[in-house]
């Protein structure tokens, strides 16, 4: 029988994190580059055969310079929804169609914004074309976001897109790649994001051949000719330690295929593979560090920490599991069973619940795993708390402060108490 796997490793030994923790107080995420990097690499090797192959880094799932930096630098785009994400781009030196911006509900000023940076506009909407064009004119390069609706295609059930606020229907994309083609706009592209941490590979396999068939059939009905198709994101991380991690190279070698049969075998070589991966690129590599601060016996057994769920939101919110590492108990037996607790008043503040646990000790650190995306990013400051600091933790294994945490100044930063 194959052994259940039910420890994560951390990339730091307990002597180099103690270390950290005495030059940076906790909570605090850290980011291991070295690990980000190789994922990187292993993604752009593994499509190596597509002709123009991009992953543009979906901003929203850790938007700190210094990463998105390392991400340019390996010739990766930006994937933004937002006038926040876009300025980050554009101070990264990330422009042009590097940039993706796939945004819904968008205020005009955004789209001026990601016009004059010369983005590619991912319009999430038939509407849209209108209102982009009367705010910001109608760029040469245009994508629209399909929405399949309720439908089964290939093997995999495709979510349930129809209770999606995203995309286009069908009937409407074509109408819109019509209109804008009338207006002017004479280079275009195609963009679907049907998943959420999605582990199954075939997902990724089936949503591609669902965009090929739609742009053969486009093609053939319209004479559109498009660019790209770009994949979303949405692709799963393990973050349970019994999970395996998305097989790229499978998922790459089943997109070839199919793209040699449709893409190719209709002369429609070459069309750009786009993804706009976050979670996947970013989300194991990072990790919470925060303090046993209080233990509490009473119906339950509760550990308190010195974070809250302003610094990860997802178990509270969605419940979402996080992996918990004891700093320096690794091979204890995990023969106590904890709720392990934030300090905002809101009881869905635990970052585990019921979780067997090595006994714990108030001082102990906790290594709380997988919150390299959608982690910092998430969080917020109601009940008065603060943003922690963000680390990197160089290949060379020195660390970098990317941001530091926030004051009780920043805080009241926005209030004026003159006149009170
Ligand atoms: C959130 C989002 C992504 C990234 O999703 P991940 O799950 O982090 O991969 C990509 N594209 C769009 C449009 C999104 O909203």
């Amino acid at each position: 029988m194959e052994k259940v796997i039910t420890t994560k490793k951390i990339p730091f030994s307990g002597k180099q994190l103690g270390e950290i923790i005495s030059r940076y107080p906790t909570p605090f995420h850290i980011y291991d580059e070295k690990a980000i990097v190789d994922n990187a690499v292993r993604l752009k090797k593994a499509f190596s055969w597509a002709h123009g192959f991009r992953e543009y880094f979906a901003v929203k799932a850790l938007p700190n310079p210094h990463i998105m930096k390392i991400f340019s630098d390996m010739g990766f785009g930006a994937d933004c929804s937002s006038m926040a994400e876009l300025i980050l781009a554009e101070k990264v030196g990330i422009s042009g169609e590097s940039v993706f911006f796939s945004s819904n509900d968008t205020p005009a000023d955004e789209y001026v914004k990601a016009a004059g940076m010369g983005a590619i506009i991912n319009l999430d909407d038939i509407t849209h074309v209108g209102f982009l064009e009367e705010n910001a004119g109608l760029p040469d390069l245009i994508s629209f976001r399909y929405n399949p609706g309720p439908l089964r295609d290939g093997n995999a059930i495709i979510g349930k897109p129809e209770e999606a606020k995203y995309g286009l229907t069908r009937e409407q994309l074509c109408r819109a790649y019509e209109t804008v083609r009338g207006r002017g706009v004479k280079r275009f592209g195609l963009h679907t994001m049907v998943a959420s941490n999605e582990l199954d590979p075939e997902y990724f396999v089936d949503t591609a051949e669902m965009l090929f068939n739609l742009l053969l059939d486009i093609n053939s009905d319209l004479g559109i000719k498009f660019e790209f198709i770009n994949l979303g994101g949405g692709f799963g991380i393990p973050y349970r330690p019994e999970q395996k991690p998305l097989d790229i190279e499978y998922i790459s070698e089943k997109i070839k295929a199919l793209y040699d049969e449709k893409i190719s075998g209709n002369g429609l070589h070459p069309v750009r593979i786009y993804m706009e991966s976050g979670r996947m690129m970013t989300g194991p590599y990072g990790y919470l560090a925060t303090r046993v601060i209080h233990k509490k016996e009473t119906y339950k057994n509760y550990i308190g920490l010195d974070s809250s769920m302003a610094n990860l939101m997802r178990p509270g919110i969605y419940g979402a599991y996080h992996h918990i590492t004891v700093l320096g108990k690794e091979d204890w037996p995990c023969d106590h069973v904890y709720d392990v607790t934030g300090s905002l008043c809101e009881n869905n503040d635990k970052f585990a619940i019921d979780r067997p646990l090595p006994e714990i000790e108030i001082g102990d650190i906790l290594v709380i795993h997988d919150t390299g995306a959608h982690g910092h990013a998430m969080g917020f400051n109601y009940n008065g708390k603060l943003r922690s600091a963000e680390l990197l933790l160089r290949p060379d294994g020195s660390v970098k402060l990317i941001r530091r945490a926030e004051t009780i100044e920043d805080y009241f930063a926005t209030l004026d108490f003159g006149g009170l």
